[in-house]
């Protein structure tokens, strides 16, 4: 039979192109988890995906009332699971004053980390049952929140500090909008969530891997700089970004590309180790790249999963 994968945010840019990838190996059904139904169905036909190879199903990861409707729809389809790609996100570089998840957390991270938290979490049964050959579970990383990198170390810099903004609620009623519980900032929010995106990773590895079989993977797929990721950016960063990471800084990789970066993260037999974070040299071969201090360090990716827990409602 095809490998069935959820792919969130596959209505554009890096989640459509794998999409769009996976779906032309013939081997593949998509299921694209996504917030605007008709604007990922016209994404689908326009990026000319069979209609056979994908489905369209709704996912607003900022609700997790969503989130357990999604997976509740997901079940009925009679579907098994057999790859999860968390890839959807939100980034709001120039928000001055934070916004909130239907729960009331702030957006970045309400959406990023705690609503692929929480899917993840409810879909590891759907995944464990499945009698694919490869079980994978991939979470969309990058370089931005990983201070060991240049790009990292552009301010304001990723640092969850002791998580005391996540633990008091994220709400900015009785706690911080941020993790670190400093001020509001959207780049930094972003940031933030992605490492949370690369600790849960490594933290789903370690509680999960040896049990399930289950793959856990993240990447940075080189930097995009056509997605709509910076839709919200000032117009004039906009224009300069993507000549300044082609010809400057040389990591621009286009959304082709970068699907099929991610399509081999997906299935490709030599990446299939689980707990890894890869990355892609010049020759677009992959390779196994180490995260910064704070990305990898375990008592904080506990303390995350814990916090994340309560704040889901899992525990
Ligand atoms: P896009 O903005 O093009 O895609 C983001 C996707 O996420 C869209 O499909 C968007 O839906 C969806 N999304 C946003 N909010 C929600 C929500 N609440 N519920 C469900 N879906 C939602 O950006 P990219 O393709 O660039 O980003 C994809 C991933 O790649 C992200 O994880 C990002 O962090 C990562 N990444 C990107 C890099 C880059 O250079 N662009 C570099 C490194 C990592 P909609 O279409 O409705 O807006």
């Amino acid at each position: 039979r095809k490998g069935n994968v959820i792919i969130t945010g596959a209505s554009s840019g890096l989640g459509l192109a794998t999409a769009k990838a996976l779906a032309e190996t013939g081997k593949w059904h998509v299921i694209m988890a996504c917030r605007n139904f008709l604007k990922a169905q016209m994404a689908a036909k326009s990026a000319g995906i069979a209609k056979e190879n994908y489905t369209v199903m709704h996912l607003d990861l900022a609700s997790l009332d969503s989130v357990r409707q999604f997976v509740d729809s997901f079940r009925r389809s009679g579907m098994p699971l057999d790859v999860l790609v968390c890839n959807a996100a939100v980034y709001l570089p120039t928000a001055k004053e934070p916004s909130f998840t239907a729960e009331g957390f702030e957006l970045s991270v309400g959406t990023n980390h705690l609503g692929h938290f929480l899917l993840t979490r409810l879909l590891l049964d759907d995944i464990k049952q499945s009698d694919y050959t490869s079980k994978r579970v991939i979470i969309v990383g990058s370089i931005t929140g990983n201070t060991n990198t240049l790009a990292g170390n552009v301010p304001p810099k990723a640092n969850l500090g002791d998580l005391r903004g996540l633990a008091s609620g994220l709400n900015g009623l009785n706690s911080s909008t941020m993790i670190d519980g400093g001020d509001f900032d959207g780049a930094k929010a972003y940031k933030d969530s992605k490492v949370c995106n690369m600790l849960t990773m490594q933290e789903l590895h370690r509680r999960y891997h040896e049990e399930t079989g289950i793959t856990f993977a993240s990447l940075y797929p080189g930097c995009i700089a056509t997605t709509g990721l910076f839709r919200e950016h000032i117009p004039l960063f906009r224009i300069l970004f993507p000549p300044f990471q082609m010809y400057i800084t040389k990591g621009y990789v286009s959304e082709e590309e970068a699907g099929k970066r991610l399509a081999q993260v997906v299935c490709d037999s030599s990446l299939e180790q689980s707990g890894v974070y890869w990355s892609w040299n010049k020759n677009s071969a992959s390779f196994q790249n180490q995260l910064s201090q704070e990305a990898s360090d375990e008592e904080k990716a506990r303390k995350l999963w814990e916090i994340s827990e309560k704040l889901v409602g899992l525990a």
